[in-house]
């Protein structure tokens, strides 16, 4: 059965990620499931009657009644600094979802996986090589992450654990503000190069899911389309209009 409506859900739990985003488990009452690359909106009620709802990407697979996100604080957002600050375990909120079927990632799919995150953007790729792992999936996957920072990594220890424990999962990370200390490599952005090392070749027909800012996505498809990616093989989704 399709749902289309509002649910109330509880927040039971959460883990802080960065200094400034933190996931969100939220338990909902009959949830339906959901897969990874799906989001769902969250929308909240102010006293007044005023309603303000935005997409977040699931960022673990389905568990049950579960449904986890993560959220990045945008300074000055309407929803995002009260749904970190403003909302404590045990609090409600409304839940609409799961949504979304184009940027999916199924285990039945045999295809090499590129994923290609930039800041919250990693999110929905988390869930994806979440879901490999409890699929057991040997699908090899690759994940280049762009932040500005070491400081900024969400699931630091859990990525550190999985690259060295799920076979076939490698992870490349693109530093574009500070490169941690040791490293030789220039802070910048994702480019042909990083793409190029760190990807699939074209011909090896690999399903690419690219997920950040606006910018960020439109820049690494560009480049996925000029290492001769079919278009329909860069899979999108856009988080908002800045870095
Ligand atoms: C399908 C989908 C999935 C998403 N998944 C996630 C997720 O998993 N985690 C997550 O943190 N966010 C996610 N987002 C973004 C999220 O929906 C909100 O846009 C974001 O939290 C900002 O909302 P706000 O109310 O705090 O800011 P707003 O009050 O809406 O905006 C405040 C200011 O910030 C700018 N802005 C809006 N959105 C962003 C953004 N994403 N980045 C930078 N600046 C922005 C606006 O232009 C405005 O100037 C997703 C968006 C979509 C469309």
């Amino acid at each position: 059965m399709k749902r289309t409506g509002w649910w109330v859900a509880r927040l039971v739990d959460r883990r802080d990620e960065t200094a400034t985003s933190a996931t969100l488990v939220l338990e909902v009452p009959d949830w339906p499931g959901h897969l990874p690359g799906q989001h769902v909106d969250l929308r909240l009620t102010a006293e007044d009657g005023y309603q303000a709802a935005r997409s977040y990407s699931v960022s673990a697979p389905a568990d049950g009644n579960r449904v986890e996100v993560t959220v990045q604080r945008v300074p000055d957002g309407e929803v995002s600094p009260y749904l970190l600050e403003g909302l404590s375990v045990g609090d409600q909120i409304e839940v609409r979802g799961p949504v979304g079927g184009y940027f999916v990632w199924r285990a039945t799919d045999p295809a090499p996986v590129l994923l290609v995150g930039g800041g919250s953007g990693v999110a929905p790729l988390m869930a994806m090589i979440r879901a490999r792992r409890e699929a057991d999936s040997r699908v090899p996957f690759r994940l280049i992450y762009s932040v500005r920072s070491e400081r900024d990594v969400y699931f630091a220890d859990e990525l550190r654990r999985r690259a060295r424990d799920d076979r076939g999962l490698d992870v490349a990370y693109v530093y574009t503000r500070e490169v941690p200390e040791g490293l030789s490599a220039q802070a910048h952005r994702v480019a042909v190069a990083d793409v190029n090392t760190h990807g699939w070749p074209a011909q090896l027909e690999p399903v690419n899911f690219v997920c950040g800012p606006t910018g960020f996505v439109e820049a690494v498809s560009d480049i996925l389309v000029a290492l001769g990616h079919e278009p329909r093989r860069i899979k999108t989704e856009r988080f908002g209009p800045t870095g």
